[in-house]
């Protein structure tokens, strides 16, 4: 396989998870019954434009037909950082009523639904059915497809380019990087922003953050990789901000290679930061299997003496990235008799490959529980925040990554 951007032939490999269902892919008592579809999970890094990226796999269509049942709007963390985005953008670019924001997997409508109150006109596009109407509910119109090149040209050719151009934690999903960029290119007016929200690399690589890993996410994004693609398609990077979101984002601010906006320094700073860290350097990546080994082995340490001991553990939110750290160390609903999920949607469902079952978070009052595991990590302040009376009761809250911790 060669690389998706640069096309160098791939030989380095940087973690391999061996085989695991798609992280999404929720089940039904009934699909209990049923052969479960696992695919192989590794991924490998280029050593000339050091693009971290999923090796392809066959049937790789087949992961992505699943109506997915994520709907932004229940984190309400992410609903205010959505909401301050929105007002932050409003101020510095002077959008107005005659201005034309795009946001590429505008999911339920959690950040446009902003844009719209203000009166600043909107487009979102949005493949998944299920929360396109959500968001169409809430006066936004949205286009129901994959963005890219074609699509970017079209909006183009119709006069919808936009002054600004969101993608939040969509950058990281799109298989073919070089093709969504030159769509982002495409539908841009001149003078125009795009800002995109990406895990940064270097956090996943120093926080063992390796349960961020799974199918559906093809690129591990660093600032210096995502500068290169900018650039290879006619855009330029001008600014970047550092995020806590999900363990450590980046927030770029690209334009047209030829805007007049100078750079800010804070993205030469972070380029050297990354190169001082190694993040252009093999070694960096070659130990990473090991770290990531260290965690799923604590955890499951953690979780057997637990059960020796006669203790109740069940773990909270059935995000993706739970899914991958339990099905990487292989634990089943006797370790971990349930998951609960404030998502109704998902509530009544199953794990997939651990088949956990998924209850709602009242569950957690009704029995005696000792340790709750917090799967998305990310959000475990919001989380133990919200159940602050069962901490005060004496249950106690873990997470398995960076290292494993009781809260
Ligand atoms: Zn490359």
């Amino acid at each position: 396989m060669n690389c998706r951007h640069c096309k160098t032939p791939l030989t380095h490999p940087f973690l391999d998870l061996g085989f695991a269902p798609p992280s999404n892919a929720y089940l039904t008592q009934a699909d209990l019954a049923s052969p479960e579809k696992y695919f192989p999970l590794k991924v490998m890094v280029c050593d000339h434009c050091w693009l971290v990226q999923t090796e392809d796999y066959a049937q790789a269509d087949e992961l992505f037909n699943a109506d997915y049942a994520y709907f932004s709007s229940t984190s309400t963390g992410w609903l205010a950082h959505a909401a301050h985005y929105a007002e932050k953008m409003i101020a510095a670019f002077g959008l107005k009523h005659d201005s034309h924001v795009i946001e590429v997997a505008a999911n339920d409508g959690y950040l446009l639904k902003n844009f719209v109150v203000s009166g600043i006109p909107c487009l979102g596009i949005e493949p998944t059915a299920s929360t396109a109407a959500a968001a169409e509910k809430l006066g936004i119109p949205v286009l129901r497809e994959f963005f890219g090149e074609a699509l970017g040209q079209r909006l183009a050719a119709e006069g919808k380019q936009a002054d600004l151009i969101v993608g939040n934690n969509v950058y990281a999903h799109v298989p073919d990087i070089n093709d969504f960029t030159q769509g982002l290119k495409a539908a841009l007016k001149p003078g125009g922003t795009i800002t995109l929200e990406f895990p940064h690399l270097m956090h996943l690589i120093e926080h063992t953050q390796f349960d961020t890993v799974y199918h559906e996410h093809f690129s591990y994004l660093s600032l210096y990789t995502v500068d290169r693609i900018f650039q290879a398609a006619g855009l330029r990077i001008f600014d970047v901000e550092r995020l806590p979101t999900h363990g450590g984002s980046l927030r770029i601010y690209g334009c047209h290679a030829e805007d007049t906006r100078p750079n800010s320094p804070t993205v030469a700073a972070l380029l050297g930061e990354e190169a001082h860290r190694g993040l252009q350097t093999l070694a960096t990546y070659q130990d990473f299997q090991a770290r990531a080994d260290q965690v799923k082995n604590d955890l499951l340490d953690f979780l057997i003496q637990q059960k020796k001991a006669g203790k109740k553990v069940v773990a909270y939110g059935a995000a993706a990235k739970g899914n991958t750290l339990l099905n990487y160390a292989g634990v089943k609903p006797d370790l971990l008799p349930y998951v609960c999920d404030a998502a109704a949607s998902k509530q009544g469902k199953f794990l997939p490959g651990s088949h956990i079952p998924i209850l709602s978070p009242q569950k957690l009052f009704e029995f005696k529980i000792d340790y709750i595991l917090i799967l998305p990590w990310n959000i475990s302040n919001e989380i133990q925040a919200q159940y602050n009376n069962l901490k005060i009761k004496g249950l106690k809250f873990v997470i398995a990554s960076p290292y494993l911790q009781i809260l």
